[in-house]
């Protein structure tokens, strides 16, 4: 009878993502300017500095007026107004707007002080050198208040949030220069294989270009990590832990290959033997090999070495841990069956098409062209096939 290994194995998605969570260091803050926040995540709630309209002000070209006085304009019957002055952003009117008057406003200007509704320059004429005829009442819904976006104060940004392109300019408006964000993690990466080569060297039969440490590089910059490429190591004992020690100063280690149960799987054996083992092996299909452990205190997730499982286990697993989000699913029917695994989650390659997603047909992990054909991972339960016509969570890639 062979022992139980001292580790966990065959474990789930989420206990899987769980142990790499509590691997990676707490996330301490540090302060960036605006220009250098793009895709960080806010280390704190952001509160807005000053109110926004910061007065009140039009939302069109055209008169400020007195509702009360244009209630029966009809183009039939216009009502008239006199113009007594100019609003324009950035210079405002200082008088009031007194019965039967108005004031030329354009789209943010302040609302002067008497007026309390807009019409919009489409349906003025002007009557005479200072008046002006209205075919329609003007309207207090084309006025906005000032704060009627948010006032100061208010918490308008949250501790966690990704700094998107329209969160950037939310921050600006808000009166912010710079932001407390989260600082990247510092991810080293390190492809392992023999047979592996760098794109650009000629091939020879039996060998396969280095994919994952391009687009592994690729999805660790998209998730705000900082990378430390280590390139790639061939499959020896020596050379993987020659590598690993380059991979001093980082946060976590990720690797590609060498992970499953074969005989030149040297990352599995290197952390089984002489490192810490989390756990080995997921649930899941493609990326089952997965391997979790530690080398002098470094946390080492080893990605299996097969692009598209390598996309998944990074898309499910390692992204998560490191954003701190889970994965952003969505809810589409399904237009072809999709079949399920007696005890793994299937992540199938599917085609999202009018709101439906296909199965891609071509599920072997070592389908490369599925990498650019397939828009979404299908999430298929242990044990919970899905039929056409029944509702689907996907994963977008
Ligand atoms: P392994 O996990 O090392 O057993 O590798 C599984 C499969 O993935 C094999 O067909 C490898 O040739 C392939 N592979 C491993 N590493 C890479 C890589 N960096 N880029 C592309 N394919 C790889
Ligand atoms: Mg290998």
């Amino acid at each position: 009878m062979t022992a139980a290994p001292p580790f966990p194995m065959h474990v789930s998605v989420t206990d899987a993502r769980a142990y790499l969570t509590a691997l990676l260091p707490p996330r301490t803050a540090e302060t960036v300017p605006l220009a250098q926040a793009y895709g960080r995540t806010l280390a704190h709630d952001v509160p807005a500095l000053v109110s926004h309209p910061s007065a009140t002000e039009s939302a069109l070209d055209g008169i400020a007026a007195r509702e009360a006085d244009t209630l029966a304009a009809t183009p039939d019957a216009p009502a008239r107004l006199r113009v007594i002055g100019e609003s324009r952003a950035g210079a405002a009117f200082t008088g009031t707007v007194r019965a039967g008057e108005c004031v030329r406003i354009y789209t943010g200007a302040p609302l002067p002080a008497g007026a309390d509704a807009i019409c919009p320059v489409e349906q003025l004429s002007d009557d005479g050198p200072d008046g002006v005829l209205l075919r329609r009442a003007a309207s207090p819904a084309d006025v906005r208040h000032e704060g009627g976006d948010f006032r100061a104060g208010e918490v308008v940004l949250y501790a966690g949030q990704r700094l998107t392109a329209p969160r950037l300019a939310l921050a600006a408006a808000l009166g912010h220069a710079e932001l407390s964000v989260q600082r990247r993690l510092r991810v080293a990466l390190l492809s392992t294989g023999d047979e592996v080569v760098t794109p650009g060297q000629p091939l020879t039969p039996g060998q396969v270009y280095d994919s994952n440490s391009v687009g592994l590089h690729a999805m660790l910059l998209e998730a705000g990590c900082e990378v430390l490429p280590l390139g790639h190591a061939p499959d020896s004992p020596q050379a993987l832990q020659a590598a690993i020690d380059a991979a001093g100063g980082a946060d976590v280690l990720l690797t590609s290959g060498g992970v499953s149960m074969g005989k030149y799987d040297f990352m599995r054996d290197l952390l089984v033997e002489q490192g810490r083992v989390s756990f080995w092996k997921v649930r899941m299909r493609p990326g089952g090999p997965a391997i979790l452990g530690g080398w002098n205190g470094l946390p080492v997730f080893g990605l299996p070495g097969n692009p598209v499982s390598s996309l998944v286990v990074f898309h499910v697993i390692v992204r998560p841990a490191l954003t701190g989000q889970p994965p952003q699913t969505l809810r589409l029917r399904a237009a072809t069956p999709f079949r399920a695994l007696p005890d793994k989650t299937a992540f199938w390659r599917g085609v999202i098409d009018g709101g439906t997603v296909r199965d891609y047909g071509q599920q072997g992990s070592g389908i490369l062209r599925s990498l650019s054909d397939a828009d979404a991972l299908v999430i298929v339960p242990e044990g919970q096939p899905a039929q056409p016509g029944d509702d689907v969570d996907v994963i977008l890639l």
